[in-house]
């Protein structure tokens, strides 16, 4: 078993410019793809996950378009070509700023205005989870320090009071708890939104990132 990845890791979690591109070939594409000698047919070498934390409103009529920004402060569009517009009106109910959306396979897309970004063509590859990137970072951190004491199989204690666990979050298997009282604290408190973050973390950990096998998209998009 790969473990849980860290989300820090640029290989696997690029920031914007380090993207390959989805209308030009550059020589960074290599590092994403295999590609045959036309260089149409390209298959993914590695799996890659992108993070676009939502920081504006989408205002664009025609589809949503939210500014967002990645994690090195660079701001671009992110923009929902899904055909489906049931999912539009999720998109924007969701009031996304503040979330981020993670989208699989990504690639740095330039609009014909002139600007860059994201186009989201594909459900499967997107998950919006309702953090924004330091706090997304963050429960990652947490959840790999679990990971590592369950591994080592070491004492596991309560996040919330530091004493002995008694039980953990039946969702994400990633937190224990001492007992009712921490863990209904936390899930107010912040675990409600860390746990979907974490759930998503349980999942990655499930694959290696290094080899592409088989597509690996979300299960749910929100
Ligand atoms: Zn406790
Ligand atoms: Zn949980």
């Amino acid at each position: 078993m790969p473990g849980p990845p860290n989300l820090r890791d640029i290989t696997f979690f690029p920031p914007l410019k380090l993207l390959p591109h989805d209308n030009v070939f550059t020589d960074s594409d290599d590092d994403y793809y295999s590609t045959s000698v036309d260089r149409h047919a390209r298959e993914p070498r590695k799996h890659w996950c992108f993070f676009a934390e939502i920081t504006e409103p989408s205002w664009y009529p025609l589809r949503p378009t939210f500014q967002a920004k990645d994690i090195d402060g660079t701001t671009f569009l992110v923009s929902f070509y899904f055909d489906d517009r049931a999912l539009f009106e999720k998109v924007i109910e969701k009031g996304l700023v503040g979330s981020t959306i993670c989208v699989m396979y990504a690639s740095l897309h330039f609009f014909a205005d002139g600007q860059f970004g994201v186009r989201l063509e594909e459900p499967k590859n997107v998950k919006i989870i309702p953090l924004g990137l330091d706090k997304l970072f963050a429960a990652n951190i947490i959840y790999r320090h679990m990971q590592s004491i369950v591994d080592s199989a070491g004492q596991i204690s309560c996040v919330v009071c530091g004493a002995s666990a008694a039980q953990r979050c039946s969702r994400c298997s990633a937190v224990s708890y001492c007992g009712r009282q921490c863990q209904e604290q936390d899930w107010k408190a912040k675990h409600k939104k860390e746990c979907i973050a974490m759930r998503q973390m349980k999942a990655w950990s499930e694959f290696d990132w290094q080899e592409y096998k088989v597509h690996q998209g979300f299960t749910d998009f929100v």
